[in-house]
């Protein structure tokens, strides 16, 4: 049974989403009787979100939150600014956040928010009317206790500022607990900017080690530079492996012997972009596929991985920074090819790791130290992929379908112990 109002193909985001539930359902026991509940986001908004341009102009844009799930506690994860956002995308985005929230214990749901802009089209003042009207639409369904977005692709603490000061103005109270992501002087947390690239080192250090391949002197190919990205590198870059080859909206970069982060970053920053670079090679945007490298770390979008990528990757270990760069085809020429994929589920929840953090110090009005912050996230982390690896051996199945079995596990439990209303 598929809702009436998605048509997912095979590799469509939703697609891939429903096919990796189903691999979990046999390992579910008793509880694969409410398997369906994760098939269905339970709330989906979608909204029209009009701004006049600098031009004078009005222009309309469409926008959307999805809650996919509220069973273990309120809605949770970002919104995304980008041209080919959909509802089938950010209702599979909402699912894989409840998978996330409750592979690392956190007590959310899963949600996320979209709208479909460019936002590099926009002005700066154009984009405070859009954030600003985008939240006020949503804010029937949004809240400290009901559902907290967060940063997502192309969005960031000054759009989160926004977002909070919006709803903290349409409720009356300054409402920091709203969203997370924000600025240090806004009840933001140390440490939430790099969490979601730390997170993917911790958790790709941890995998390195069980497959025995020394983070020294490996050679990283990253896809995608912005905030993922670029952390993830550094990090990687720090425990003395090499970035050998970088992809972004704007080129591909190769330089066999690594990378100078000490210069790219601030290139990048400076002009948009990796491209332009001038200690590379440029190669053509395919060929970064053919890279010879170590690790793969997908911090872009969806679907990068196909099939026919997955055939030709050089690496022992894929760590996907990004949400759903793996289609299920891929995912299984991967296994076959015995190449280790820590999933988007566990491998990027280090963000949502830190905004958990932010919310509870919003709460508590205390604010700790990055240090703490820091150790507190790696200790979650390793928690996690230990739990998920161990299932994964105890089952014989991929860290995919573990890090599902462990998290919809408890969702379901959840669900069951609440019961159906009424
Ligand atoms: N957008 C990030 C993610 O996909 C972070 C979500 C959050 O912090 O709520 O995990």
């Amino acid at each position: 049974m598929t809702l009436s109002y998605v048509h997912p193909t095979t590799d469509s985001p939703w697609g891939t989403y429903l096919a990796q539930v189903d691999r979990v359902l046999p390992y579910l026991g008793p509880l694969a009787r409410w398997g369906e509940t994760l098939k269905r986001p339970k709330r989906s908004l979608i909204v029209d979100v009009p701004i006049e341009l600098d031009n004078g102009t009005i222009a309309h844009f469409e926008g959307y939150r999805v809650q996919h799930s509220l069973t273990r506690g309120p809605g949770k994860g970002g919104v995304r600014y980008h041209p080919d956002v959909t509802l089938e995308e950010v209702m599979a985005l909402s699912a894989w956040m409840s998978i996330k929230n409750a592979a690392v214990n956190l007590p959310y749901g899963g949600a996320k928010g979209g709208i479909r802009v460019d936002p590099k089209k926009l002005s700066q003042k154009e984009l405070e009317k859009l954030t600003r009207r985008y939240t006020s639409e949503i804010g029937l369904i949004i809240g400290p206790h009901q559902d907290i977005p967060a940063p997502d692709v192309n969005t960031n603490a000054q759009i989160m500022a926004w977002m909070m000061d919006t709803y903290s103005m349409n409720v009356g109270a300054t409402a920091t607990g709203v969203v997370t992501g924000k600025p240090i002087h806004l009840g933001g947390s140390l440490g939430r900017v790099k969490a979601t690239g730390r997170g993917v080192f911790v958790t790709g250090r941890e995998a390195a080690r069980r497959i025995g391949l020394n983070l020294e002197g490996a050679r990283v190919a990253v896809q995608g530079f912005g905030n993922v990205g670029s952390s993830a590198a550094e990090l990687f870059g720090q425990a003395g492996a090499k970035i050998v080859a970088v992809q972004d909206h704007t080129g591909t970069i190769i330089n066999p012997k690594g990378l100078d982060l000490a210069t790219l970053v601030p290139h990048a920053k400076a002009t948009g972009g990796v491209a332009g670079f001038a200690e590379a090679e440029k190669i053509d945007d395919e060929a970064f596929w053919d890279v010879a490298c170590d690790i793969v770390i997908p911090a872009a979008l969806e679907n990068q991985i196909t099939a026919a990528r997955a055939a030709r990757l050089k690496a022992r270990l894929v760590l996907e920074g990004a949400n759903g760069p793996t289609g299920q085809a891929a995912d299984d020429v991967l296994a076959d090819r015995g190449i280790l994929v820590v999933p988007d589920v566990i491998c990027n929840a280090g963000g949502v790791t830190v905004s958990y953090f932010e919310w509870v110090q919003d709460f508590s009005s205390f604010f700790w130290t990055e240090d703490e912050i820091n150790v507190k996230l790696d200790k979650i982390m390793v928690g996690a992929l230990k739990n998920i690896w161990d299932t994964a051996d105890r089952h014989k199945i991929s860290l995919r379908t573990a890090t599902f079995a462990v998290a919809c596990e408890r969702i379901l439990i959840a669900r069951q112990e609440r019961g159906l209303y009424p």
